[in-house]
C-alpha cells in the first residue's frame, strides 16, 4: 500500500455500518445533514449526505463508473489485473489481499505528477442529486414487461437498491494526500477527516482526487467542504448528549434504522484492536455482514455497508469486495447474537461503546438450505462510553393492545 505520508494513526476511528436492505430511500439523513450544516449561500448544490439509486443512479453523476473506468484502464495500460487473493484472509484483511493497484499505485504507475488517479466534475454532474431516482434495470420477460412470478430472492430479475452515501473519514485519505496546502487532516482522537478552512486556496485536488467525491467546491468562499462527522456531537457536545459522544445527525433521523454509528479502537500499528462487544467491531471483525465501499481503491474507506440481498452478486462483488456472498449469507440466517445486535440500530442517539445479550426463549424453528435455524428471544443492552445502560430491545417487538374503550375511531 503506498501512501504519500508516513504512518500515523488515531487512537479511535469514527466507523458506521449502514444496512442497505432497510433503508427506505426517504432522504431524511440527506434533509438533516443539509438543515446542520449547509444551508448557506454557495452550498446548494452541496450534499455531504446522500441516497442515490444503484445502478444508474450517482451523486456527482456516473462518479463510481467514471473512477472505475480509470482504474480499469490504468490496469490495462501497465498490465496488471486487479483481483483479490482469497488466500490471505485473517483478523485484519477479513475479506483476503487485493492485489491490483490503488488509485494512489495507479497514479505511480502511470506517472501522472498526482497522488491518485481522479477527475474534477463539472458543474452539471452535481446538478441532479436524485438523478435516475428508483429507476430499475430492464426486465424483458412477461406480458408488458409486468412479471408474473413476483420477485424472489436469492435475485431479482428487476432491481435496484439505495446506497447511503457521506465522507468515508478514510484511514489513508486520498484527499489529504492530494492537498497542495496540507489543509486536510485526520484528527488523532477519533480519525475524523476535516479540512482547514484557514488553510484551504480552493485549488480542488481533494475533490479531483477523492474517489468518493466527497470533497466539494464552493464559490462563495474558494474553499473545499465536506462531512464534518458532526464532530460536535462525537465530541459529547451536543447540549442532549450529557457529555458522551452521540451519533451523527444523518444515522441518529434515520427512520429505517439501517445505521448504526461508533468508535473503534485503534492500536499504534493502524490496526483494529479486538473488542467483540463493540457492536461495530462485532459487525464488521467477527461477523463480517459489513463491507467496505468500493476496497479496491485503497483508501480503506470506515463507513461499511451490508449488501443487499436481491441484487446480482457480480455487481455487489465489483461494489463491496469478495466478502458478499459470506455477509449475505450469515445476515439471511443470522447467528443468534447478530440478530440480537441487529435491534441496536437507531435505539439510541448516543454511541454505543459496549453491548450484551440477555437470553431469552425459542419462539420459532425454520428450515433454511435444508438446515434448521432458530429465532430466539433474546434481549440487547447497549452501553454509553460511561458504562450507562443507553439502550434495552429485545428481538420479538412488544405489542400493546388498546383496551376496547380507547379503540381508534378514526
Ligand atoms: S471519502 Fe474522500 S473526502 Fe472523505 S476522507 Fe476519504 S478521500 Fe477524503
Ligand atoms: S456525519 Fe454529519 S456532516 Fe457528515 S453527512 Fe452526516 S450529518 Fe452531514
Ligand atoms: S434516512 Fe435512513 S432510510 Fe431514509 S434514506 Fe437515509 S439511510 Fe435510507
Amino acid at each position: 500500500m503506498e501512501y504519500v505520508y508516513p504512518e500515523a494513526h488515531p487512537q479511535k476511528q469514527f466507523v458506521a455500518v449502514f444496512n442497505i436492505n432497510r433503508c427506505i430511500g426517504c432522504q431524511t439523513c440527506t434533509g438533516a445533514c443539509k438543515a446542520t450544516w449547509t444551508f448557506s449561500k454557495g452550498q446548494e448544490y452541496m450534499w455531504w449526505n446522500n441516497v442515490e439509486t444503484k445502478p444508474y443512479g450517482g451523486y456527482p453523476k456516473y462518479w463510481d463508473v467514471k473512477i472505475l473506468q480509470m482504474l480499469d484502464e490504468a490496469h490495462q495500460t501497465v498490465g496488471k489485473e486487479a483481483k483479490w487473493n482469497p488466500s490471505g484472509t485473517g483478523e485484519q484483511s477479513p475479506y483476503g489481499v487485493y492485489e491490483g493497484m490503488t488509485i494512489t499505485e495507479a497514479a505511480t504507475e502511470l506517472n501522472t505528477g498526482q497522488q491518485a488517479l481522479g477527475y474534477l466534475p463539472e458543474d452539471h454532474e452535481w446538478s441532479a442529486p436524485n438523478f435516475y431516482e428508483d429507476t430499475s434495470t430492464k426486465y424483458k420477460g412477461g406480458r408488458l414487461g409486468i412479471s408474473e412470478e413476483g420477485a424472489t430472492l436469492p435475485v431479482h430479475q428487476t432491481w435496484f437498491f439505495y446506497l447511503q452515501r457521506i465522507c468515508n473519514h478514510c484511514t489513508y485519505p486520498a484527499c489529504a494526500a492530494a492537498c497542495p496546502r496540507k489543509a486536510i487532516y485526520k484528527r488523532q482522537e477519533d480519525g475524523i477527516v476535516l479540512i482547514d478552512q484557514s488553510r484551504c486556496r480552493g485549488y480542488r485536488k481533494c475533490v479531483e482526487q477523492c474517489p468518493y467525491k466527497k470533497s466539494m467546491y464552493r464559490g462563495t468562499t474558494h474553499t473545499s467542504e465536506k462531512c464534518v462527522a458532526c464532530y460536535p456531537r462525537v465530541e459529547g457536545k451536543d447540549p442532549l448528549s450529557d457529555g458522551v459522544p452521540m451519533e451523527t445527525r444523518c444515522m441518529a433521523v434515520c427512520p429505517g434504522k439501517i445505521r448504526l454509528n461508533g468508535l473503534v479502537d485503534i492500536a499504534e500499528d493502524g490496526t483494529w484492536v479486538e473488542d467483540p462487544q463493540n457492536p461495530l467491531y462485532y459487525l464488521i471483525r467477527v461477523e463480517k455482514v459489513a463491507l467496505p465501499l468500493y476496497p479496491q481503491f485503497g483508501t480503506e474507506p470506515n463507513i461499511y455497508y451490508i449488501p443487499p440481498r436481491w441484487v446480482p452478486r457480480p455487481y455487489l462483488r465489483q461494489m463491496f469486495g469478495p466478502g458478499v456472498d459470506e455477509a449475505i449469507e450469515r445476515y439471511s440466517a443470522p447467528s443468534r447474537t447478530l440478530l440480537a445486535l441487529l435491534q441496536l440500530f437507531r435505539a439510541t442517539q448516543k454511541m454505543v461503546f459496549r453491548f450484551e445479550i440477555e437470553e431469552g426463549p425459542l419462539v420459532r424453528e425454520v428450515e433454511r438450505n435444508g438446515q434448521v435455524w432458530q429465532m430466539y428471544n433474546d434481549t440487547v443492552i447497549g452501553f454509553d462510553s460511561k458504562g450507562n445502560e443507553v439502550a434495552r430491545l429485545s428481538v420479538v417487538e412488544q405489542m400493546h393492545e388498546r383496551p376496547p374503550e380507547r379503540l381508534n375511531s378514526i
